[in-house]
């Protein structure tokens, strides 16, 4: 049986190498998961790191993928391009090669200890909130 594809976005953040080549390779990778498609990709922003820690400047982007994945699967994944781009999983909002986020699935509400979905960092990064009025915008 096919599962039913969803609609899902994901925010992709870099702030250390070559950040722009990055997103870049991030993208290809999602767009290269098996039963999905990656539909559309957000501008490119530049912000200054959450906290006012002291790291170099992000380049944030929004992609919204049509996806047959589990939202575990989808994890996995993340993580799996996540570590193929060198990054060194410490402490959270460190310095990093690469982050993926699964910021929305479907209309799907997951609380699991590994897992929230829509991100709870939806509510208060605005420019998650400008990247994904810019994709649904686009919807079509
Ligand atoms: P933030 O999630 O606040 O942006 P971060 O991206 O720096 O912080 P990570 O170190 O990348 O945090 O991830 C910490 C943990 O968050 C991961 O081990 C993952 O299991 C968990 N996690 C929970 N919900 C999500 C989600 N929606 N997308 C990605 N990871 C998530
Ligand atoms: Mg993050
Ligand atoms: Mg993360």
């Amino acid at each position: 049986m096919t599962a039913a594809r969803e609609t899902v976005f994901i925010a992709l953040g870099s702030n250390l190498g070559d950040r722009a080549a990055h997103l870049a390779r991030a993208r290809a990778a999602l767009a290269a998961l098996p039963a999905t498609s990656l539909a559309a990709a957000s501008t490119v922003e530049e912000t200054a790191p959450l906290g006012g820690a002291a790291q170099p400047a992000y380049l944030n982007q929004m992609v919204r993928l049509v996806t047959g994945l589990t939202p575990r699967e989808l994890l996995a994944a993340c993580q799996g391009i996540e570590r193929a781009a060198g990054r060194d999983r410490r402490e959270r909002w460190a310095s990093r090669t690469l982050d993926l986020d699964i910021v929305l699935f479907g209309t799907r509400t997951i609380s699991e200890p590994d897992l929230t979905v829509p991100h709870p960092g939806l509510a208060h990064r605005d420019f998650w909130q400008r990247e994904l009025a810019e994709l649904r915008a686009d919807d079509r």
